[in-house]
């Protein structure tokens, strides 16, 4: 079984000979989304009738609340259906301004905000403006699946730094100085983290950010977990822990997880003016406006009441309560500690280089696609997040749905 389709048609091997080769070299590595490719897998063997544990999707399993949902049907019925400035609605810029004036003591204004078509397009936005061809981005190991990729498609070159399981991966300052080098443009940092759940405190912000203001960096701090936080935990934008980081820091937020909206595709990023002006040119002539509904959407979503918000992460928390206890109950497993975000990252190594059955596993990818045709069981492999023996479960998924697939694993690895 493999993971991602062969798309090649039968057409795609004719070529007549003065024909040049079909793909640019900037795509002819890109690989599809692990993430969405194995969730694609998942609904591909439900649809054939399997039972399947889904496990593999970060996006919460709630419906978008309701006051959200009828904004949208009140923005259709006033007819706001047609384009929008390109980089997004005013009112919707001043809702996300006074979000972090308010929460952060950020003094962001509309120019500095750029609405987009999800936090990954902002990413997309923010390394095309701001990477030249060759210019190194610091991607600390495990990391989202789309970092590096879409680093590589702006011509950037992801330097990817590992980090240790004994430290929650999470980045030391030693490590960040050691990284750089001449081509060095950018840090990327993700808190709390997809996938491994982990997430930095003020301090341990400030001492990266100390290096940062040393060797002259950007950041790009992507941001989009920061309300779903569990335990004493705080959130800090990486933005607020020293002065002049406004200046040298693009900040990716959106609606995605926090608000249960993944289809909408609403994201922000905030840049200092003059690169969220560039952001906004690339966006009039690739996408223009993100959908005017959703804006809306967005809007009811930021300043209406936040008790949905608050209601989605008492159901995580009890999810994640329940991994950690399932996770350390069982022999050989072991994961970070999740101060955010809906996901679990297992390490598995301590089951790798055996027998399952008949059949020696030696690969978290092997150890994933054997767990889910065994067991019916969908998470995503560690390689795919640059961590090999490893396996993220994201918890935005029922407790019954949990409970199941935690037995089957269990199961799996007797
Ligand atoms: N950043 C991280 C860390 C994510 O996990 C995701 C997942 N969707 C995104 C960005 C992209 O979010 P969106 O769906 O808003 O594009
Ligand atoms: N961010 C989610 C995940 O990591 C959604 C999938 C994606 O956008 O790649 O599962």
């Amino acid at each position: 079984m493999t993971l991602f389709k062969d798309v090649r048609s039968p057409l795609s091997y004719w070529r007549p000979y003065s024909m040049k080769s079909n793909l640019s070299r900037r795509v002819a590595a890109l690989q599809p989304s692990a993430t969405l490719a194995m969730a694609a897998k998942a609904k591909e063997l439900k649809a054939a009738g399997r039972v399947i544990y889904d496990l593999s999707l970060g996006e919460p399993d709630f419906n978008t609340p309701e006051h959200i949902r009828k904004a949208a049907l009140d923005a259709m019925d006033a007819g706001y259906t047609h384009y929008t400035v390109a980089s997004g609605l005013p009112a919707l810029k001043e809702a996300v301004a006074k979000h972090y004036t308010a929460k952060h003591g950020l003094n962001y204004t509309a120019a500095n905000i750029t609405i987009t078509n999800g936090a990954k397009h902002a990413l997309h936005n923010i390394f095309t403006v701001l990477i030249d061809e060759g210019e190194e981005v610091i991607i600390p190991a495990p990391y989202w699946v789309s970092y590096a990729e879409l680093v590589k498609l702006a011509g950037g070159v992801p330097v990817i730094v590992s980090t240790t399981q004994e430290n929650n991966f999470k980045l030391t300052a030693e490590q960040l100085r050691d990284a750089c080098s001449e081509k060095t443009k950018c840090l990327l940092l993700c808190s709390p983290s997809n996938p491994t759940g982990s997430m930095y405190s003020g301090e341990e912000l400030g001492q990266l950010a100390d290096v940062v203001l040393e060797k002259d960096l950007w950041v790009v701090s992507d941001e989009i977990y920061e309300n779903l936080i569990y335990g004493d935990n705080r959130f800090v934008s990486f933005a607020t822990v020293r002065p002049g980081l406004e200046e040298r820091t693009v900040l990716v937020n959106g609606v995605s997880k926090t608000y249960a909206m993944t289809g909408w595709r609403i994201g922000w990023s905030m840049a200092p003016a003059a690169v969220a002006k560039k952001m906004a040119s690339l966006q009039s002539q690739e996408t223009s406006n993100p959908c005017s509904i959703s804006q809306y959407a967005a809007i009811a979503a930021l300043e209406g009441s936040q008790q949905c918000v608050a209601d989605m992460l008492a159901e995580f928390a009890k999810r994640r309560d329940f991994c950690a206890q399932r996770i350390a109950e069982i022999d050989g497993l072991s994961c970070p500690v999740m101060g955010g975000a809906f996901y679990a990252f297992i390490n598995i190594s301590k089951h790798l280089g055996r027998k399952y059955g008949d059949k020696m596993i030696e690969t978290d990818t092997d150890w994933c696609l054997e767990l889910l045709e065994k067991k019916g069981v969908a998470m995503v492999m560690g390689s795919a997040f640059g961590a090999p023996g490893y396996a993220r479960a994201s918890y935005a998924t029922s407790m019954e749905n949990l409970e199941k697939a935690f037995e089957k694993i269990e199961e799996f690895l007797s």
